[in-house]
């Protein structure tokens, strides 16, 4: 079965040119599917031998919101997707003052062992496909009835281990006749893959990187992130100023305070010395506590933050939503797997 919403518009017009039907029956589809439609009957302009024809011979996704959790605090909306092979995913919908914000998934699972995090723990399952990707935005829009403006790709998954997927779905998200999300409204998150750096820095696209640091120095680095050892600190920083260099755009550092490890004021001074030269933001994230996790929240964010702008630098504290839902990506899913373990019924 072809799967149509993975394609851009040019491939849907091939296609369906190769069914011998008019050029402009491409744009139809794909604005059909990027308004949500969830069969080939529903196409009204189409005729019904070829809305016959795609049916027999193509797939349309619709992910099943398995679970949904409200965040009475702030709105914050999570939602556990269930795909078509029975594999599950997060969304996280924020909003924030400055427009509706989904965070979503690039793979199902993660293959990259952060110490910290709730979404590597099982490894990596699959890779999701462009239509999955675009589905979390397109359904979460859908089902929550609020227009989405903002896209953050900082839910479960690497995305530069899946980045042929993730930048074809950038172009369908981008598409006038689609959700028409321009890249500033993006942001794409790396736990620091520096050929993935690279690619985007050629392709020069205005979307946000942001770059996972979480500690400046390789020793404590590669302790809590494996990718270190592959991508060390010298040669991540030097990814980062050539990508500053080609895009002209500055990239934001998520760096989770953990207790003890990498809270100390030298840390700081060695991320302003890392950062010369560029304008680099920080965004410190209070860390979110993950049961089989051994660290704790810093007690230090306040004055890490004192001593990062001693240096001139700008950072920030994330402002932390949805603490009432376990909103940090990768919970919700281990959560409904140990619950299918045990053989409890899901709601
Ligand atoms: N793989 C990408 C995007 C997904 S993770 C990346 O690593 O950037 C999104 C962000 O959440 C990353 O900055 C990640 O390091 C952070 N994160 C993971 N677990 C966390 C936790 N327990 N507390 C705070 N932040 C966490």
């Amino acid at each position: 079965m072809i799967d149509l919403k993975s394609m851009s518009q040019q491939e849907m017009t091939d296609l369906l040119r190769s069914m011998g039907q008019p050029a402009f029956r491409g744009r139809q589809v794909f604005t059909w599917l990027h308004r949500g439609a969830q069969s080939f009957e529903e196409m009204s302009n189409l005729p019904k031998s070829l809305r016959e024809q795609l049916q027999a011979e193509c797939l349309i996704s619709v992910p099943k919101a398995a679970r949904k959790q409200l965040s009475r605090q702030d709105g914050t909306m999570k939602y556990l997707w269930e795909l078509a092979d029975g594999n599950c995913i997060e969304s996280v919908l924020m909003r924030y003052h400055h427009g509706n914000t989904v965070c979503i998934s690039s793979q199902v699972g993660c293959r990259m062992g952060c110490a910290f995090c709730a979404s590597t723990i099982a490894g990596k399952v699959r890779d999701l496909t462009p239509a999955e990707m675009l589905d979390q935005v397109l359904f979460t829009q859908m089902d929550s009835g609020l227009e989405i403006s903002n896209i953050v790709l900082m839910g479960i998954g690497e995305p530069m281990d899946n980045l042929n997927t993730v930048l074809k779905f950038l172009e369908l998200v981008n598409h006038p006749d689609g959700m028409n999300i321009g890249m500033r409204h993006i942001s794409l998150s790396t736990c620091g893959v520096i050929p993935g750096i690279e690619r985007l820095a050629a392709l020069g696209l205005q979307l946000t990187l942001s770059v996972s640091l979480h500690a400046p120095d390789d020793e404590t680095r590669s302790k809590i992130m494996p990718v270190n050892r592959a991508y060390p600190v010298d040669e991540l920083f030097a990814a980062c100023h050539n990508y500053f260099q080609k895009t002209g755009r500055r990239i934001s550092f998520e760096y989770a305070m953990i207790d003890g490890v990498n809270d100390h004021d030298w840390q700081a001074d060695l991320i302003a010395k890392r950062l010369k030269g560029m304008p680099g933001h920080v965004n410190l994230i209070p860390l979110n506590d993950v049961v089989e996790s051994p660290f704790k929240p810093s007690k230090r964010t306040a004055a890490f933050q004192k001593r990062l702008e001693s240096h001139g630098l700008t950072a920030t504290v994330r402002r932390s939503l949805g603490g009432d839902i376990d909103a940090s990506c990768g919970q919700l899913r281990r959560k409904a797997m140990e619950e299918a373990k045990k053989g409890e019924v899901s709601q």
